[in-house]
């Protein structure tokens, strides 16, 4: 769940230079416990959208760089995908089992409201859509609320979508054809996003291997889509054409990549690269094409900005569609500039925050 990562000043404005962040946010409340810290990334582009996560974390530090780390990812989310949105990302420290209660959840909906919207949060890890309720009650700056209270529901159909779009388009890179018909794709964790993508992939005729921590709903997906189950760690020895990680972080590492048989890497897991920098480039060398992660899955992120700036479930699909074109141009541009797809994605986006940021330096 948390991130090791040594940093070479590990003082709170050190960290928060390291990571380049706007402000960060610390909240306490001795009547209900909270501790909680509101990381604001980057809001050139717009609101710092995030989710708040749960967590009982060894030491403040820890969430304090989990917190930087989560932001900051959530700039790039957006800025790749054209949405006009900052990164931002809240934790709450603490068992969510045991200290979550109401008037926690309110406290910290009234540190969101101080910041008067440029915090906008969201379910995030050991947060319910009923946290969420709780949280509105104080600030009116939270989205991914359920449909019945006027949000966009459940992400993961639209996750799922925009994966498949970046699947689509390594494929292209890759096999010449963007045709997944008949092609062996392992799917790995078979949650919210993997069922959905699962549906895409048997309808256009894929062949499926799959696996899940939990070895019922590995059976019960393999069933009800005609795929093979197999076991946790052979889903990387697997003879497929695609691999898709959509369970876990860090799935490509030193320990995998040699066994990997695949030609396209796509899947909606967060950081999937254990090191960007060495892995990055390693499966450039092993002729790999991986779709960036925080762009294929940013169909999620899609969702929630659709329900910020009043829009609809079709809205926000059409703009995820938007990902096959994305992702082709990254992988091309990877290709031009000799760098992996990871390294382009990322100047992608960190060029769109430079030159928007400059559109807005007139009145
Ligand atoms: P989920 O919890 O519904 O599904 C994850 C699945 O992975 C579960 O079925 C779990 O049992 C399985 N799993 C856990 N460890 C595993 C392992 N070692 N090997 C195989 N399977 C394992 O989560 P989700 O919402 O489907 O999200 C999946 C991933 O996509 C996560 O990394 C999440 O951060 C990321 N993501 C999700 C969304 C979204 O809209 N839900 C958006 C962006 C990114």
């Amino acid at each position: 769940m948390v991130e090791t990562k040594v940093l070479t000043d590990t003082s709170v404005f050190g960290q928060i230079a390291e990571h380049q962040h706007e402000q960060v946010v610390y909240c306490h409340d001795h009547e209900t416990g909270l501790r909680a810290i509101i990381g604001i990334h980057n809001t050139v582009l717009g609101p710092a959208l995030g989710g708040t996560r749960m967590w009982h974390y060894a030491s403040d530090a820890e969430a304090l760089n989990d917190v930087l780390r989560l932001s900051r990812g959530m700039t790039y989310k957006a800025a790749i995908s054209g949405l006009n949105l900052g990164g931002g990302k809240a934790v709450i420290i603490g068992d969510a089992k045991t200290m979550k209660t109401e008037a926690l959840l309110r406290k910290f909906g009234r540190f969101v409201q101080n910041l008067n919207g440029k915090y906008i949060t969201a379910e995030d890890v050991n947060m319910t859509t009923k946290d969420m309720e709780y949280i509105r009650m104080e600030t009116k700056h939270v989205s991914g609320l359920p449909e019945s209270m006027g949000g966009s529901g459940d992400p993961s159909p639209v996750t799922a979508y925009g994966t498949y779009m970046g699947m689509k388009a390594a494929a292209k890179k890759a096999f010449g054809s963007d045709s997944l018909a008949g092609k062996r794709i392992a799917v790995q964790g078979v949650g919210h996003v993997g069922t959905y993508l699962l549906d895409y992939l048997q309808k256009e005729g894929a062949k499926l291997v799959l696996t899940d921590y939990y070895e019922d709903r590995a059976l019960e997906a393999a069933a009800r889509f005609g795929a093979t189950a197999v076991g946790l760690d052979e889903i990387y020895d697997q003879d497929v054409d695609i691999y898709s990680p959509c369970a876990l972080g860090a799935t490509i590492n030193d320990d995998t990549i040699s066994r990997l048989k695949c030609q396209v890497i796509a899947g909606c897991a967060n950081n999937q690269l254990a090191d960007e920098n060495t892995h990055g480039p390693e499966l450039v060398k092993r002729g790999i094409v991986y779709g960036p992660d925080f762009l294929i899955n940013a169909g999620g992120l899609i969702n929630v900005y659709s329900e910020v700036i009043g829009g609809s479930r079709q809205t926000a699909l059409t703009q995820t569609e938007k990902i096959y074109d994305i992702t082709t141009q990254v992988l091309n541009k990877a290709e031009q500039e000799q760098s992996h797809p990871q390294a382009a994605a990322t100047r992608q986006a960190e060029e769109r925050i430079a030159a928007i940021g400059k559109v807005k330096s007139t009145y």
